[in-house]
Formats: structure tokens, C-alpha cells, sequence
């Protein structure tokens, strides 16, 4: 099944171009391989040695046509090796991209590694660049982004406890962090720490900076996978012991760590919300497919009132969904205050995802909850979107915040604007 993909009036002729494109690899390449690309295809088994010879093939010749249409790395300037695309562009590929679940790391975005991308981008010095930026683009290095502890509110990030130590030409790191995901993998860490210069401005103190430290560096404890959804997985709980790294693996100004970390989040949920609209479109499409080829009852699914409600719900969700993210990219894009949108957005999608997600899988019925389509793991990761990114009731706190601060100032909101 081919994902139905036309030009949108009223976008830009290099947005429409961008879809298309993708939405070309992803039909002829991706998703008539999805059986041997994608472990969720393999109902947990291990490929076999031969297989996964071909596995690696089959995905080098993928990236080679992504790159050969100017794809790869939609999140990079061109100067990195990225496609160079605008904040809309991006924006606009995602839902195409996500269609099939996985396709993202086929067009060199890979999480955490590509937000550690593009904090280094914004905040690294030229050394900083050339020693872990180029590396991780290469695919030579992994990373892991290292903010939440297992006890401290990771949805208020004020709260986090881990020190940075400033003694002599080097910082000492004590801290215990949690979720730290690729923690397996990583060659190095960018871990938020609390920074303490017995030296230094004491308004600078205490402040969040992020500091770049190697997995390999002594007292960089990996604890342990933590099981996620009942499966092994590598995020990882980290002990940082007396963790001395040189003073030149700071990132960006001393208590930039903060606004550091909402420059990779604010963006990026506008991106993961298109990718949650690429998958309720999947969900939506094997829902249609399914409810017009099984029979039930003397009849098609299609034939039943529940299921066109079904249809209904799902179509409305979708729609809904999607307009509302591209109305605070667009704001974000023309350069106007769009954290009303973007948080309405997040909490928003994810729900919406994980409702369209539920009627695809009562559709199916049994086969649903398989292995043998996208729609279980779908499933999880709707769910884990709501807690992840700043948990639903952060976002509604900001919401009410921004209206009733209008309000106050003597102003009843204004829809048309915001
Ligand atoms: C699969 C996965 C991967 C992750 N990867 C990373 C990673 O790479 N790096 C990293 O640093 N972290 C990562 N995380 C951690 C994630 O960012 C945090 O789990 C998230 O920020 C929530 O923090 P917390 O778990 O500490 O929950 P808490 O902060 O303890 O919040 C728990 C709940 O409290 C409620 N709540 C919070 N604030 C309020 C409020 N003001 N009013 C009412 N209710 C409230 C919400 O329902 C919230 O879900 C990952 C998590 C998962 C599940």
C-alpha cells in the first residue's frame, strides 16, 4: 500500500518538492522492505549473519538515494553534510517520513544524535566541532543527551541536582542520571549539570551549563538498560563519580544550559508532531485498507456504523492534529511568539496519535497487537509522547499561564493571532 502523497496548493514549489520526493523513496524503497529493514518486523528473533549482510546493504542503497535527492540529514545546514531545508520544509517532510515507522534513520536523523547535532551547531566552539560534531555526522561517534535523575521532577529540569565542579583547569561531575537513551552506545555524553566556580560571579553559579564528557572518561558509571515497555532497551541509568573533564568541553556560555535545552525541545516538538502525523496517517490507511477487505457478521467492516465512526473519528483527529502544528510552525516561521501553539500542539498530537492508533488496532483486531504491523509499537510510543518532551499537565500550566497573563494585562485572547 502506497502512501497517497499530491502537491498542496498554497505551499511553496520547494515544500511540494520535498514531499514528493520523499514520498518516493518511501514508496519504492522503504515500504515494499519493510519486512527486512525494521526489527519490529522480526517478532523479536535475531537476523542471521547472512541477513544481516543484506540488511546493511539494502539500507547503504537507501541512503544513497536519499542522499542522491538531497534528503539526508533534513536537521543539518548544507556546510554539515545536511539538506539545508527551512524550518517548514522540515516540518513538512516529517509527515511524509514517518509514514514508515524506522525511515528516519534511512534519511541520517537518528535520536539523541541528531539533537546533539544541532546543539553543537548552535553552541560549539570550532574545536568542539571538529573533535564530536563532524565525527557524530560521519557516524564515526554515538552520543547520549544526559538531563534526568531518577530523583528530581525531570518535567521541571530547575530541579535536577547534578554538580560541576570547577577545580583548576578541569570540571568535577557528581551526579546520578536516568533515561539517558543510546546510553549504551554513546562514545560521549552531554550531560546538564549545576555549575559551581569558587572563582566566578556568584550570579553564575548554581546555574545549568552543559558539559560534553566521554562514555570512556573514569567515573562515567553505565548502570544498566532500563527495560522499557517490558523490553531491554538502551536507556541507560548513569552514575557521574568525580567525572573530571577539561574546562573546554563546556558548551556555550556558563548557565546556557537551559535555554540550550529548550532550543532542542521547543523546535524539535513541532518535528516530533509532524512525525505523529505521518504515523496516525499510516494507522489510518491500514485501518481503511482493513475495514474494506474483512468480513464480519454477514458483512465488510466498511458496512458497520461503529467502524464508519471509526473512520470519522480518526479522520477528524488526524486534521485536526495537523492544522494545529502547522499553525504554530507557521508562527514559529514568521518569527511570532508561538509557545501558546507549540504547547496546545504537544499535548494536543500525542493524544490525538494515540486515539487513531486504538481504532486501527480494534480494527485489525488480533493482528493488531502483532508483530507483523507497525501498529503495536505505534501504540507505545503514542503513549510514552505524553510524558516525554514535558509531560500534558506542564504544557497546560503554560497555556492557561500565557491566556490569563493576557488577561490580566487587559486583553481577551485573540484567536486570529495566536
Ligand atoms: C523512552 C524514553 C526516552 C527518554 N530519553 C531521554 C534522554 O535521552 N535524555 C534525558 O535526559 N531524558 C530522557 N527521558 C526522560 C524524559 O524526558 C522524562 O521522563 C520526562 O521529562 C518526565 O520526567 P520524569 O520522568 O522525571 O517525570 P516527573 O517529572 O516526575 O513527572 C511525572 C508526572 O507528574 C505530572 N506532573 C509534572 N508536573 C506537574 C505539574 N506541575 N502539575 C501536575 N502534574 C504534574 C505529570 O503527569 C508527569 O508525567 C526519556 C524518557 C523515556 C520514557
Amino acid at each position: 500500500m502506497a502512501m497517497n502523497v499530491q502537491s498542496i496548493p498554497g505551499v511553496t514549489e520547494r515544500i511540494n518538492q520535498v514531499r514528493l520526493l520523499t514520498a518516493e523513496i518511501i514508496n519504492k524503497e522503504i515500504l515494499p522492505n519493510e519486512n527486512t529493514l525494521f526489527a519490529w518486523r522480526m517478532g523479536g528473533r535475531s537476523p542471521s549473519d547472512s541477513e544481516k549482510e543484506h540488511i546493511r546493504e539494502l539500507r547503504e542503497d537507501i541512503k544513497a538515494k536519499v542522499k542522491q535527492a538531497g534528503l539526508w540529514a533534513p536537521h543539518l545546514p548544507e556546510e554539515y553534510g545536511g539538506a539545508g531545508l527551512n524550518f517548514l520544509e522540515h516540518a513538512y517532510m516529517n509527515e511524509v517520513l514517518a509514514y514508515a515507522q524506522g525511515a528516519a534513520a534511512l534519511f541520517g536523523v537518528v535520536a539523541p544524535n541528531s539533537g546533539n547535532q544541532n546543539i553543537l551547531v548552535k553552541y560549539g566552539t570550532e574545536e568542539q566541532k571538529k573533535k564530536w560534531l563532524l565525527p557524530l555526522i560521519a557516524g564515526e561517534l554515538e552520543s547520549g543527551f544526559s538531563m534526568t535523575e531518577p530523583d528530581n521532577a525531570g518535567s521541571d529540569p530547575r530541579s535536577i541536582k547534578t554538580t560541576a565542579r570547577k577545580d583548576g583547569d578541569e570540571w568535577v561531575i557528581n551526579g546520578h542520571k536516568w533515561f539517558t537513551s543510546n546510553g549504551i552506545r554513546a562514545d560521549f555524553f552531554i550531560v546538564m549539570c549545576r555549575t559551581e566556580d569558587p572563582s566566578g560571579p556568584a550570579d553564575r553559579n548554581d546555574k545549568m551549563t552543559q558539559i560534553i564528557v566521554p562514555a570512556k572518561t573514569p567515573g562515567v558509571n553505565v548502570i544498566r538498560g532500563i527495560p522499557v515497555w517490558g523490553r531491554e532497551s538502551d536507556h541507560c541509568e548513569i552514575i557521574y563519580e568525580d567525572v573530571r573533564v577539561p574546562l573546554s568541553n563546556q558548551l556555550g556560555a556558563t548557565g546556557s544550559g537551559h535555554q540550550a535545552a529548550q532550543d532542542r525541545l521547543g523546535a524539535g516538538r513541532i518535528y516530533h508532531c509532524m512525525n505523529s502525523i505521518g504515523q496516525m496517517w499510516r494507522a489510518f490507511d491500514l485501518m481503511v485498507e482493513r475495514s474494506t477487505s474483512r468480513e464480519v457478521h454477514g458483512g465488510l467492516l466498511e458496512s458497520k456504523q461503529f467502524i464508519q465512526g471509526f473512520i470519522a473519528d480518526s479522520y477528524i483527529d488526524i486534521q485536526t492534529a495537523r492544522l494545529l502544528t502547522l499553525h504554530a510552525a507557521e508562527r514559529i516561521d514568521t518569527g511570532l511568539d508561538a509557545r501558546t501553539d507549540i504547547s496546545a500542539t504537544k499535548i494536543y498530537v500525542p493524544a490525538a496519535y494515540s486515539r487513531v492508533v486504538d481504532r486501527a488496532i480494534q480494527v485489525w483486531g488480533g493482528a493488531g497487537v502483532s508483530g507483523d504491523l507497525p501498529l503495536a509499537a505505534m501504540y507505545q510510543g503514542a503513549r510514552t509522547l505524553r510524558l516525554a518532551d514535558g509531560p500534558d499537565e506542564v504544557h497546560k500550566i503554560l497555556i492557561a499561564k500565557n491566556v490569563l497573563k493576557r488577561h490580566h494585562a487587559g486583553e481577551y485572547w485573540d484567536f486570529g493571532n495566536g
